[in-house]
């Protein structure tokens, strides 16, 4: 089932995505009652994708990203390969949905994309081991690490580079029936392919990270995990159109904007 969060009139709910096709005027949401993180019945109202405007599909709690987790990005940048997973946070403020904008901050002048896919929480959870974790997840969408490289390489911690309003696209809904082990990935900046890898190129799979971070931390309904890029990241400039895919989940788009 694909699970989006939008609103319409003024009112804000959660709906499943119905139809076989990608864009909008093909889609429709029946209503959930209730939330996604517990039993839930669709009410039958069906309402167009068309009408309604798609938020961010979960407000987490926290952002839980890893970094340097496909071996060609980390070495396009320089890097070592990590021997262990390392994580980092971006804060709940800096979640956009599809469609909104991407402000290009005052303080960088090296915007990059990062096209990653993104785990979903499904329940609070703590300590989770190896065999239980596909129990804890609701499902998967697409994100986009924005970040500015070049306070990335000045700072030493990387909460403004990573953390700053409008850096963590997430969308457009959540997928919650789907194999991860293997899906393309791919971004494009205004139609053009930019990064193209498949999830089966992560270093640590899913089920690695989510035992590491729930060993030192409680894992909370909507909390977000981001698994790391593939290569092909590269420059973000005003007025440019980003899109991530995901096969299985669909296209999160974001137009980059100077900061108002
Ligand atoms: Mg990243």
């Amino acid at each position: 089932m694909r699970i989006a969060r939008f609103s319409i009139d003024g009112n804000v709910a959660f709906g499943a995505v119905e139809g076989s096709g990608s864009s909008p005027g093909e889609l429709v949401l029946d209503i959930i009652k209730g939330i996604p993180f517990s039993d839930f019945e669709l009410s039958g109202t069906k309402v167009p994708l068309s009408k309604v405007r798609l938020l961010p599909p979960v407000l987490p709690n926290k952002v839980v990203a890893y970094g340097r987790n496909y071996a060609e990005h980390a070495r396009e940048l320089g890097n070592e390969v990590p021997d262990a997973p390392f994580a980092f946070f971006k804060p709940s403020t800096s979640v956009i949905g599809h469609g909104d904008e991407i402000q290009y901050p005052s303080f960088s002048q090296d915007l990059h994309h990062e096209a990653e896919l993104a785990v979903v929480i499904g329940r609070m959870c703590r300590e989770v081991p190896r065999e239980r974790v596909k129990d804890v997840i609701l499902g998967y969408t697409c994100a986009n690490d924005i970040t500015a490289r070049d306070v990335q390489r000045r700072e030493k911690q990387w909460a403004r580079a990573k953390g700053f309003d409008t850096s963590c696209p997430l969308g457009p809904w959540v997928e919650t029936e789907l194999d991860p082990s293997d899906l393309t990935i791919q971004l494009t900046v205004n139609g053009q392919q930019r990064q193209l890898g498949r999830t089966s190129e992560m270093i640590h799979p899913i089920e690695d990270l989510i035992v590491h971070i729930s060993e030192a931390m409680t894992l909370l309904p909507g909390d977000v995990i981001l698994t790391g890029t593939p290569a092909g990241v590269g420059p973000l400039t005003v007025g440019d159109e980003v899109a991530v895919t995901i096969e299985g989940i669909g296209t999160l788009t974001n137009k980059v904007v100077k900061r108002g």
